[in-house]
């Protein structure tokens, strides 16, 4: 591969031209192992960005994509339709939190984030209340890169503070501080509270990662929380979008976060997961409110349209990557992964350099004390078969749920070895 031409013109996620991060041609992928060009099996405990559940080369969803493709790889979705979003999207309804009725189907999370806030201020605005158009959000959320969902990040850890002049200038409550499995104090939600009883004329909705805060800082926070911000958007009439593209499809040890606390957002976003780790495709979900306060307001449509909507092939590997993972002891699965990072990491508990560790479901983080040297920690683990991909103090892994036990200790051991020195 010519990696001279990658380094000097092909941008990498959130890095430089000039001085580029290490980057590793890879060649193939099978099973949970990512195989570099020079033959070293790696494995894969990122799930390529969370996305990967079932592992790669997996012959279900290839059948599906290939299937698929005999009969047709795309066609617009403006006045066609096709069976695989149309299955798809039954199967989305039955299985999201209740109430979650309509679908849209975007093309990336991020541009799914922007349907769900699009959704919501055209909801208020049918209402004869356009005056709600500012949304509650939570220090150290992260919900994507375009600019509605920017101006949802935290606007001081955030990555996107450059750009803080040019974007909607919404609310910010603090971070949940109740680790998930407590109950939350009424100090950890009174600031939300007053910001919601301050703001409710203004407010039309709140946007949060249920239970688990993503790349904002790999936070697992009380699902009674979550329950007491459900319970305060009823009370003041704001609308609830749970940001679920990280932690949808059983992450988290339930089949969504917002299950946690037995909840039903007002909207839901999903990505990621969605095709398997196959191919991009994203859905917000609404209630039947939402949809039909939109349609019965001034616009009487809602006003969006990808050209890649409902990618029949994207579609179909979804079904298949849905149907397989219902098919499969997936909670079994994520709830020994999570025992097994637990009992694994711990002895990090006791390293120098490490703040916390902590795991849920298939999810297992370790918090340095201080920022690690992305470069040096990724090859350290390199040399010990292992993909991870650290972020600031961040070092953690979420792994296919089909890891064998024996990869998971490998992973686990390569980690408390790196972190160990490094500290
Ligand atoms: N929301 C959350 C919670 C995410 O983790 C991400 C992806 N990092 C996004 C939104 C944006 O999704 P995408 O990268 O597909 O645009």
């Amino acid at each position: 591969m010519d990696l001279e031409f990658d380094r000097k013109h092909i941008w990498h996620p959130y890095a430089s031209l000039i001085n580029p991060p290490p980057v590793y041609p890879v060649a193939r992928a099978e099973g949970v192992r990512i195989f570099l060009e020079d033959g070293r099996g790696l494995i894969d405990g990122m799930s390529s960005w969370w996305s990967a559940l079932h592992g790669y080369n997996v012959p279900e969803l290839n059948q599906a994509m290939r299937n698929q493709m005999d009969k047709m790889s795309h066609v617009m979705f403006g006045g066609l339709t096709h069976e695989p979003a149309i299955e798809l999207c039954k199967k989305l309804v039955e299985i999201t939190p209740p109430g979650l009725n309509r679908v849209f189907l975007a093309d990336s999370g991020s541009v799914s984030v922007e349907v769900a806030i699009k959704m919501a201020l055209q909801f208020w605005h049918s209402q004869g209340k356009p005056g709600k158009s500012k949304l509650l959000a939570l220090r150290n959320g992260y919900h994507g890169d375009t600019f509605g969902a920017m101006a949802t990040c935290d606007p001081v850890t955030g990555m996107h503070h450059l750009f803080a002049g040019q974007l909607s200038q919404h609310l910010f409550a603090p971070t949940p501080q109740t680790p998930f499995g407590q109950t939350c104090p009424d100090e950890d939600i009174r600031e939300l509270e007053q910001l919601v009883a301050q703001n409710s004329e203004q407010l039309a909705a709140v946007i949060l990662e249920p239970i688990v805060q993503g790349a904002g800082g790999m936070r697992f926070y009380s699902a009674d929380y979550l329950r007491r911000v459900r319970a305060l958007c009823d009370e003041y009439d704001l609308l609830l979008i749970a940001d679920e593209i990280a932690t949808g499809f059983g992450r988290s040890g339930k089949m969504f976060a917002c299950d946690h606390a037995a909840i039903s957002p007002d909207i839901l976003t999903l990505g990621k997961a969605l095709t398997g780790g196959t191919m991009t495709l994203a859905a917000a979900l609404c209630s039947d409110r939402i949809a039909e306060g939109i349609c019965n307001g001034e616009a009487g449509v809602f006003m969006h349209g990808p050209t890649f909507m409902g990618n029949p092939l994207a579609c179909s590997v979804a079904n298949a990557s849905i149907q397989l993972l219902l098919s499969s002891p997936w909670q079994e699965r994520v709830t020994a992964i999570e025992q097994q990072l637990t009992e694994q990491l711990a002895p990090l508990k006791s390293a120098q350099g490490v703040a916390d560790v902590r795991a849920l479901g298939a999810i297992g983080v370790v918090e340095m004390r201080e920022p690690v040297n992305m470069a040096k920690v990724q090859e350290a683990l390199i040399e010990r078969g292992i993909w991870l991909r650290p972020f600031g103090k961040l070092v953690y892994a979420m792994p296919p749920y089909v890891i064998s036990k024996e990869d998971l200790s490998q992973l686990t051991s390569a980690m408390v070895d790196v972190l160990g020195e490094t500290s």
